[in-house]
């Protein structure tokens, strides 16, 4: 069997080609390697794997393997993946920012077969388990982005209308002025878990979305395609990154296997 594993910041992803030639996908917490490690060990007929993401040099070590691992850089990996996705969904993209959402997220261009690095924000998958945490107590994932469906965000955020009022409006007046800012100006009321999970996904969503597209038509490139397992189940997030992608005249893209990207490269790879 050939496996790609990318062991990122949260989360260990790993993609292997199973009997029938299907692609299959698993994820771990990068917090248990004794669990990826268990997994490896129970596959009989390893044949080759191949790294990729921060963590791989402490997963290699880890596994204490005989033999040398292959190991191929983060960002090319996902590249890869990402075109392979691409290909078989038959999506047609040649020019495209993408952004991973990953732990914290990574900004890149893809253009024909190359790709560079243009930047990111430490605003990402992290800050909604972290921030999720601290204003809800709430752990889980799987909880908090159930929850924050529940939720509203008017009570939380201002938005430009709530500014200007009947003054008129220089900018659409649904954008959101102030990400939060509800919570110190809006004097009401009880605010939910579920409101503030929906505030946190808003913050990540718009500043994602907003660094994407400024991106975007810096490089003159309509399509952004929005990975990382962030979105992983996540319908909220993904339709603010949506609505604001589309509000702002670009092409978002969603891949159905959102965080396996980088792992599915280094499985072509391997
Ligand atoms: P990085 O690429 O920044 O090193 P990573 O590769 O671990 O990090 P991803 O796996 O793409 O990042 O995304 C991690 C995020 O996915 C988490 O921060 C969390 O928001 C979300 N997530 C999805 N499923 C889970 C899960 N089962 N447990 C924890 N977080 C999850
Ligand atoms: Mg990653």
């Amino acid at each position: 069997t050939k496996i790609g594993i990318d062991a990122g910041g949260t989360l260990t992803k790993i993609a292997f080609w199973d009997e029938t030639n299907e692609l299959q996908l698993l994820s771990f917490l990068s917090s248990n390697f004794k669990a990826v490690k268990d997994w490896l060990d129970s596959k009989s007929s390893l044949s080759s794997i191949c790294l990729t993401g921060g963590r791989a040099e402490q997963l290699k070590k880890f596994l204490l393997s005989q033999n040398d691992i292959p190991y191929i850089v983060e960002f090319d990996a996902t590249m890869a993946g990402v075109m392979y996705q691409l290909k078989h969904d038959g999506i047609r993209c040649e020019k495209a920012i993408i952004a991973n959402i990953g732990t914290g997220t990574s900004i890149h261009i893809m253009e024909a077969d190359s790709h560079s690095r243009l930047g990111g924000t430490g605003i990402g998958g992290g800050t909604l388990i972290g921030l999720g945490s601290a204003l809800t107590g709430t752990k889980s994932y799987e909880e908090m982005i159930e929850v924050s469906k529940k939720g509203s965000r008017s009570s939380i955020d201002i938005l430009v209308s709530d500014i200007y009022e009947s003054n008129k409006l220089p900018i659409n007046g649904s954008l959101t002025a102030s990400n939060f800012g509800g919570v110190a100006l809006k004097s009401i009321e009880n605010r939910t878990k579920a409101d503030y999970l929906a505030g946190i996904q808003g913050i990540i969503g718009e500043v994602v979305a907003s660094l994407c597209i400024q991106s975007a038509d810096a490089h003159g490139v309509n399509d952004i395609i929005y990975i990382g397992s962030t979105l992983e189940n996540n319908s909220l997030l993904k339709e603010i990154i949506e609505s604001y992608t589309i509000l702002k005249q670009k092409n978002p893209i969603f891949l159905d296997k959102h965080g396996y990207s980088g792992a599915i490269g280094a499985l072509l790879e391997s």
